[in-house]
């Protein structure tokens, strides 16, 4: 403690070579009796030296009475508000003790789960159960509950969003020698997917105003050995459905929605997910929906629905235990991450509401960068949702410029994914990628998060942005 500690008949001088010398810029200050009296900045220094106050000036001559201490036992929580960098904790007959600093800067990561609703109830309630596999009714009742929730006949839960791609190209038969067209701006899990069922990706190109996959270069991409195209509705955007759907049904392509990032999402007021002959969601960590690692399948077709229960489950016989009629695998939900889907489901609304809050927010606060643009919102028939704010930002520097003062807000920020023709792994299959390249690079995305706790936080921190120069 010495370190800190000045007597309050020294002079500003003493004080100054005090703060110097323990380099916390700061001095708590006693009286005669070693009670503190005091705390002192070497900001408050410099105001009185400017303010005509000499060096050998006594510090308690600049002193004020309402500094902040607090006392031993008193919550931190509490004191954290209004406490400067290092606050100094005496007994209560005003010794000094100890201190406590505040070195933890308030940050805002990406995203985070919100598991404030009935997650923990019904969590606790399927463990106590004893059904913490894949049995157990949290499952059923998450599958009926969101298949209806997005308006298709079936849910198959998965393990995550990428055995549900898998497992749906699995039951679609889709094989090796099958092409199946994906997008070049999306998360690898897309194309992973294809290339685990041994079929040929070919990487198509976006579309300049949605960034997602266009249906133009899809059939351009077509030949007679594509069988299915994979739509991804990309940071929450719809994908132009109508014109995905009538191509498909021309050229006698499955279709399979990637809705990993678009829960809630609508195109010409039907959810997006309910378009394709399978669709499929992730609950992963930092979706809209979680239920931690997760995912589903949704279809109509009873056949898909029974052939993806028989695949996600070893390739099990549905009425013979132990009887195996295909290579299966083990792709299933547990009752206990189901039960906390079924707790997020309850309040999706709400969540998806609370979400366009952070994007309306950044929208009216950013405007003021120069050059920035946010999402398109006011695409025709697309009505999307709120995952995560991605910007972009032409000028290379600027944009560093603008993540570094982010980061100094204690603001995280993501890229946007690297187009799938950029990487050596994927390159090959590449058929059209202008668009994408050309946004590459130009993007970021910006937190958010499922309620409100954080918004002022934020809007109060980037209220005072200037231009980037
Ligand atoms: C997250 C994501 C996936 C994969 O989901 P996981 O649950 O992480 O396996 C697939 N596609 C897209 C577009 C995603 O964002």
């Amino acid at each position: 403690m010495k370190k800190f500690i000045s007597n309050k008949e020294d002079t500003l001088l003493k004080a100054m070579e005090v703060i110097n010398k323990n380099q916390h810029g700061v001095t708590f200050v006693v009286d005669i009796n070693n009670k503190l009296c005091g705390v002192i900045t070497d900001g408050d220094i410099r105001r009185a030296l400017l303010d005509n106050y000499k060096l050998d000036s006594k510090i308690n001559k600049i002193m004020k009475d309402d500094f902040i201490f607090a006392y031993e036992g008193d919550s931190i929580k509490e004191k954290l508000d209004m406490c400067n960098r290092i606050t100094p904790i005496v007994n209560r007959k005003m010794e000094i003790i100890d201190y406590f600093e505040y070195k933890h800067r308030l940050h805002f990561p990406i995203t985070e789960p919100d598991l404030i609703g009935n997650e923990y109830k019904y969590l606790t309630d399927a463990f106590l159960s004893s059904f913490i596999s894949s049995g157990g009714e949290y499952v059923n009742k998450f599958e009926r509950n969101f298949s209806k929730y997005i308006s298709k006949k079936y849910g198959v839960s998965t393990s995550n969003g990428t055995t549900a791609l898998h497992l749906a190209l699995l039951a679609l038969d889709i094989k090796e020698g099958d092409e199946v067209i994906v997008p070049d701006l999306t998360f690898a899990a897309t194309i992973n997917a294809v290339l685990h069922a041994k079929a040929t990706p070919v990487i198509v190109d976006i579309e300049k105003d949605s960034w997602c996959i266009s249906p133009d270069e899809i059939q351009k991409a077509i030949t007679l050995k594509t069988k299915a195209i994979i739509p991804v509705h990309i940071y929450g955007q719809p994908c132009d459905m109508d014109s995905i759907m009538n191509l498909a049904k021309i050229n006698n392509l499955y279709v399979i929605e990637d809705c990993a990032e678009a829960h809630g999402a609508k195109y010409k007021n039907k959810k997006v997910g309910s378009f394709g002959d399978i669709s499929c969601f992730s609950f992963f960590g930092n979706k809209i929906l979680t239920t931690g690692e997760g995912g589903m399948c949704l279809t109509d077709s009873d056949f898909l629905n029974e052939r993806m229960r028989v695949l996600r489950d070893h390739g099990m016989s549905k009425s013979k235990k132990y009887w195996h009629d295909m290579i299966g695998y083990n792709y299933r939900l547990t009752n206990i991450q189901a039960a906390v889907g079924f707790a997020q489901l309850e309040k999706i609304e709400l969540v998806l509401k609370n979400r366009e809050k952070y994007e309306s927010m950044y929208r009216s606060v950013l405007k003021c960068v120069n050059g920035i643009k946010f999402q398109e919102n006011n695409l025709k028939h697309r009505k999307k949702v709120t995952w995560l704010v991605p910007v972009i930002l032409e000028d290379e520097k600027r944009m560093k410029v603008l993540v570094n003062k982010l980061k100094g807000l204690g603001l995280e920020s993501r890229p946007f994914f690297y187009p799938l023709s950029m990487m050596e792994i994927y390159k090959k299959y590449t058929f059209s990628n202008k668009e994408s390249l050309r946004l590459s690079g130009m993007g970021l995305l910006l937190p958010v998060y499922s309620n409100l706790s954080r918004l002022d936080n934020i809007r109060m921190k980037l209220i005072n942005f200037n231009n980037i120069k």
